[in-house]
């Protein structure tokens, strides 16, 4: 472990202002083990001189700086009747005056998000099973059924474009637990990250899966992470990192989360999961068959409108049709 400083504009300094740590491990619970360097946990804009108090208490937060790289991994093409995603108000029902609308068959992306923080790398989403057409509810995948996908898809290979592999994930946060979400989550197993989750999530999948109304939760993929290092969590807002919060919405699935990530180069984005999986559910505060909880959506489009106005935030929808042509794939990144 060697100790490094930085200024509250992220330069390296020579004098003492903020501490920060850096391991030469990966282990979150490493991290924990041994703090030498207390920083109380205001927010780093805040903090004028040193704040170096040795080994007083157990610091919240070690490292005082925000993400410094995004990169959003592709992990292959899904398709589905637009219905799934917007409702009749976008003309796929039956009405008095048009018997017969238009009905569309489109195709989405399937992505993940991987923020390098100088508080470790944060894993967002892990996409569907290679192997899903053939291991899944047969009526789940005939719905959502994979139309593009090769090896380059897999999750170890778009990390790989990164620099990394999968043992360099620290923590993975996931938006919900449908199948397109944790399908290659068995990849990180091995190593152990903890897998953020809202405990109400947990208990809805397995509680509707009981039931065999699992809807796309699937138990392939639920089943094959039991006793895996889930990490419950049920905050309305939880700050992980320094400027990387995860957000309860609801709406999708009972225990749907978004992220929100600031960068040091001082942007907002929102990664909406499925809370909205194409903009013009945005534009429309409207949700096709996918609407499971209306007032939670309802009461979630209007907040997520607001912080959107005030910190100009960048809405980034795993999803969208046109998420490739507004915003690179990795190796390309987002700061
Ligand atoms: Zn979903």
């Amino acid at each position: 472990m060697k100790i490094k400083e930085f200024g509250n504009d992220g330069e390296e300094r020579s004098s003492n202002r903020i501490k920060v740590l850096e391991f030469d491990d990966s282990s979150a619970i490493s991290r924990a083990e041994k703090p030498s360097v207390i920083v109380p946990p205001e927010r780093s804009a805040g903090v004028k001189e040193s704040v170096s108090t040795q080994n007083e208490f157990t610091p919240i937060y070690q490292v005082r700086q925000k993400a410094e790289e995004i990169f959003l991994l592709d992990l292959g093409w899904l398709a589905g009747d637009i219905g799934w995603f917007l409702p009749g108000a976008a003309g796929c029902a039956l009405t008095f005056s048009n018997r017969n609308p238009p009905r569309r068959w489109v195709e989405i992306p399937v992505s993940a998000v991987l923020v390098k923080h100088p508080g470790g790398n944060i894993l967002f989403d892990a996409g569907i099973s290679p192997n899903a057409m053939e291991t899944h509810d047969k009526g789940l995948v005939e719905a959502f059924p994979i139309v593009n996908m090769s090896s380059e898809n897999e999750i170890a290979n778009q990390l790989n474009k990164c620099g990394l592999q999968a043992k360099d994930i620290d923590f993975i946060v996931i938006s919900h637990l449908h199948l397109d979400h944790i399908g290659q989550l068995g990849v990180f197993r091995d190593f152990g990250p903890p897998i953020i989750v809202q405990k109400r999530e947990l208990e809805s999948a397995l509680y509707l899966l009981w039931q065999n109304k699992g809807g796309a939760y699937d138990f392939a993929d639920l089943g094959a992470l039991r006793g895996a290092n889930w990490a419950p969590i049920d905050d309305r807002q939880f700050e992980l990192l320094d400027g990387v919060v995860i957000e309860w919405t609801g709406g999708h699935t009972a225990g749907h989360q978004v992220m929100h990530v600031n960068t040091q180069s001082g942007q907002h984005y929102t990664f909406t999961g499925d809370y909205l999986h194409i903009p013009e559910e945005y534009e429309l505060e409207a949700k096709g068959w996918l609407l499971s909880d209306a007032e939670e959506w309802h009461a979630y489009i209007r907040k997520l409108k607001l912080m959107q106005k005030a910190r100009r935030s960048h809405l980034v929808m795993g999803h969208d049709p046109n998420l490739w042509n507004k915003y690179p794939a990795a190796p390309g990144s987002l700061r």
